[in-house]
């Protein structure tokens, strides 16, 4: 494919810089959705507001074919950002920490070039998602019948990705990311005077055993080949330090890398809550938060997007057997909907930035070329390539 113009990836760069200095926390993305609707109109799109609340749907036909889509997360992060660049948040509490301004401006770009040089045949739909980091605005999207209004054969997804340096990329087929489920654990015991436990029930004793015997589910339960992490992380009991008290709530995150791994650990944990309690005269419960599933890419799909990356100027490795990361992504829901893949796009320069959700963290501007050159060439490769004609 030919170089993505200089002069649209300045532009995308000035956009992302602009949408970095006016972060908006999932679902209030007023403005950010605003000025998407506007630029998409611009460059002749049909656009269609208003899906989960902010998210918009940006069309673009060309002749008669197949349709794929290509989304961006729009939402921002509730951190402090400490950088001191002149597109430094002016939104105090709030910061893209994760990246999504450069996604939104990555598309846009993608959307502009691709609306002028129309090197395809079918329909792209450009998805720009509101509230990947908290509420799950991919659900509501798919909830909200994005499929159905927006027939696409494939639907495809990047992410910037710290720890991967510039010019590689990965796209597994299968998963990439884990499932996330919270954890609500009450255990109830009888208060009694601490120097007398034998007149109560010690709800604190049960929760110190619990919380070891939860780790042997991944080691001795399941399969060593599945992956999971059970993290406890709030601990709450007691208020004076000669109390047992009557109740403590613990709770934490489970993590998955597949669908049964995920079912086999809620069920062992309601079990050992509830059966490990029992003769420390205690009563376990335990609730659950069901959040993202298991970000699972279609092996077709990502075959396709890694043919992509690979005539991609700038891009220079295509990882296609990376480990994935526990961590979770909505655009999973998507997954589960629509063929499709998702991919990290390597953002270490030679001093690699802070993390994701670091309140240093700035998306690297050396993606924004690769990152629209990837879009281009997947399009121009997916959607029934114009032929070239030739005069014998
Ligand atoms: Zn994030
Ligand atoms: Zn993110």
């Amino acid at each position: 494919m030919q170089p993505i113009p200089e002069d649209i990836i300045q532009q995308a760069v000035t956009w992302r810089r602009e949408i970095h200095a006016n972060p908006e926390i999932g679902l209030q993305e007023f403005h950010t959705s605003a000025k998407i609707s506007e630029l998409l109109e611009t460059f002749g799109l049909e656009v269609h507001t208003g899906m989960a609340g902010t998210g918009i749907i940006g069309v673009l036909r060309n002749g008669k074919g197949p349709a794929i889509g290509i989304r961006a997360d729009i939402d921002a992060l509730p951190i402090q950002e400490n950088n001191t660049v002149a597109w430094c948040s002016a939104s105090p509490g709030t910061m893209h920490a994760c990246g999504h301004d450069g996604h939104t401006a990555i598309l846009l770009g993608a959307a502009r070039y691709l609306s002028q040089t129309r090197a395809f045949t079918g329909t792209v739909c450009f998805i720009f998602q509101p509230a990947e980091e908290n509420a799950g605005g991919g659900r509501l999207m798919v909830e909200e019948g994005l499929f159905d209004r927006f027939p696409m054969s494939a639907v495809y997804a990047l992410h910037n990705w710290p720890g991967l340096p510039v010019g590689e990329v990965a796209v597994n087929p299968g998963p990439m990311m884990a499932s996330q489920d919270n954890f609500f654990i009450t255990l109830t015991g009888v208060g009694c005077h601490a120097a007398m436990p034998e007149k109560g029930a010690d709800p604190v004793l049960a929760g110190a055993h619990l919380i070891t015997a939860l780790q042997t589910i991944a080691t001795r339960r399941l399969s060593p080949l599945d992956s999971a992490v059970i993290s406890v992380t709030q601990l709450q009991a007691g208020e004076a330090i000669n109390v047992v008290p009557e109740t403590m709530q613990l709770s934490g995150t489970l993590r998955c890398l597949s669908q049964r791994a995920r079912a086999q650990c809620q069920a062992l944990m309601a079990e050992y809550v509830e059966q490990l309690a029992g003769p420390f005269g205690v009563r376990g419960e335990i609730q659950w938060e069901y959040g993202y599933p298991v970000t699972v890419n279609h092996a077709d799909q990502a075959a396709t997007l890694a043919h992509a990356a690979r005539s991609t100027p700038g891009i220079t490795q295509v990882h296609t057997q990376l480990p994935p990361s526990m961590a979770a992504e909505d655009f999973a829901y998507l997954l589960e909907a629509c063929p499709g893949a998702y991919l990290w796009l390597g953002a270490d320069g030679p001093t690699p930035g802070a993390s994701l959700h670091n309140p240093y963290y700035d998306f690297n501007d050396q993606l924004i070329a690769p990152g629209i050159g990837l879009w281009v060439s997947l399009v121009e490769q997916s959607l029934n390539p114009v032929a070239v004609t030739s005069e014998d």
